[in-house]
């Protein structure tokens, strides 16, 4: 295939920050971001508007605020089957420490820019592969990608489209080749059964990216709590909790599926649902009816999601995450911890602590943060990508 090409200037103040391997091509860095763009998937050389000297290759991949991502500094590197075979090559070699372990078989093989190649994911889930494609640019790459991680032997291969794409596909399982998975795939996580549904929607059962907040609670802050999980999806917070030897947990979840979802992750780790809680509910409003039932918990998870439009309110983590952390405090015992979590990539760990600091002295209590988790080591990360770096995650002690 042969890819449209394109100069592209960018200012010069910004020239440094691709020279030091800034990999997002965001819309300012652009000297006429407005001019007539060529189709996604063209390569874009990027030159500086100063001088006129070579910055970088990059790709054409629209997501939001920004062009693309960077590729390569050196001007003599040409993006073809063989760039994306080194790629995977190194990223498949830095994962070798996951691909050995028997008690962990789902975890992150490829972390965009944080391999190399902004705009794909790829997912291990004991023997399957899950691409996740950012934009339609990302995904003309599909045939060099695919013929890479052919040399890493895979059952089976499926992919998700997380950009709009105008398709209306019926029935599609995102099926891409080798042997169809057959469907919950068990996988382990530090030896907790987890279900897995590749071809039913873009959640798949598991966010694999909270796996060392999951081991924490399970072998230290679980044992004889009760414990609330708030927008517990599929319940795995909950599950290591019960492993961990909770004494009984709450999971709260809007949304209809959270209920059978939940029941099966349960049962993959032989746990009896029954003894513990699934509610399909508004949080907000749960909230509200356990403060009226005078209900405490030893330990209360927040991960909610960046954004949430329900009937009543709209949540969002930026604005509304001091308020979420007040009603969890409220429903916290004496001694009691709250997990909280923002996956929200431009709120900094700083300005998270500071809605912690907030909703506490409004609420009248004292804490201390007895743990701070940013991404698993899977999630590689650039240092020259902070943005790339958007788990935090916090467990805190309610002290008074
Ligand atoms: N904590 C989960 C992941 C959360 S995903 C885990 O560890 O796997 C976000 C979830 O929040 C979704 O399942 C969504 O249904 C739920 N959600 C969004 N808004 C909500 C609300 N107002 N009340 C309850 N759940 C909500």
């Amino acid at each position: 295939m042969v890819r449209d090409q394109k100069s592209v200037t960018i200012q010069s103040r910004f020239a440094t920050k691709f020279k030091s391997g800034y990999p997002f091509i965001f819309d300012e860095a652009l000297v006429e971001h407005k001019t007539e763009l060529p189709e996604e998937g063209a390569l874009l050389h990027l030159y500086n508007a100063e001088d006129g000297n070579f910055i970088g290759t990059g790709y054409h991949g629209r997501q939001t605020r920004g062009l693309g991502w960077v590729l390569t500094r050196r001007q003599d590197e040409a993006i073809d089957d063989a760039f994306f075979e080194r790629k995977l090559k190194l990223a498949f070699k830095r994962r070798s420490a996951f691909f050995k372990s028997d008690e962990t078989t789902a975890f992150r093989v490829f972390n965009g820019e944080g391999d190399g190649f902004g705009g794909l994911t790829i997912d291990y889930f004991d023997g399957y592969y899950l691409l996740n494609w950012f934009s339609a640019g990302a995904y003309s790459f599909k045939s060099a990608v695919l013929n890479a991680l052919k040399q890493h032997g895979a059952k089976g291969v499926y992919e998700k489209k997380r950009y709009q794409t105008g398709e209306i596909v019926e029935e599609d399982d995102d099926f891409v080749e080798g042997e169809r998975g057959s469907f919950p795939l068990v996988v382990k996580e530090n030896g907790i059964h987890y279900a897995i549904h590749l071809n039913d929607g873009p959640m798949v059962g598991v966010f694999l990216d909270q796996r060392d907040v999951r081991k924490r609670l399970r072998l230290t802050e679980a044992k004889d709590k009760t414990v609330l999980n708030t927008f517990s999806y599929t319940g795995a917070f909950s599950v290591a909790a019960a492993l961990g030897g909770a004494a009984h947990t709450t999971s709260v979840d809007l949304a209809n599926r959270s209920y059978s979802k939940t029941i099966e992750q349960f049962s993959m780790n032989g746990l009896d649902y029954e003894a513990h809680d699934i509610i399909v509910q508004d949080v907000f409003d749960y909230f509200t009816y356990a403060k009226k039932k005078g209900l405490l918990f030893d330990l209360v998870v927040l991960d909610p999601p960046a954004f949430a439009r329900s009937k009543k309110r709209t949540f969002s983590a930026k604005n509304d995450y001091t308020f979420l952390l007040k009603e969890a405090i409220a429903l916290t015992d004496k001694k009691g911890s709250i997990i909280a979590s923002t996956n929200v990539s431009t709120l900094s760990m700083e300005q998270f602590k500071k809605f912690v600091k907030k909703a506490f002295q409004e609420s009248g209590h004292s804490y201390q943060i007895k743990e701070e988790f940013t991404l698993p080591a899977d999630f590689r990360v650039t240092n020259a990508y902070p943005e790339g770096d958007y788990l935090k995650v916090l467990l805190i002690e309610k002290t008074t």
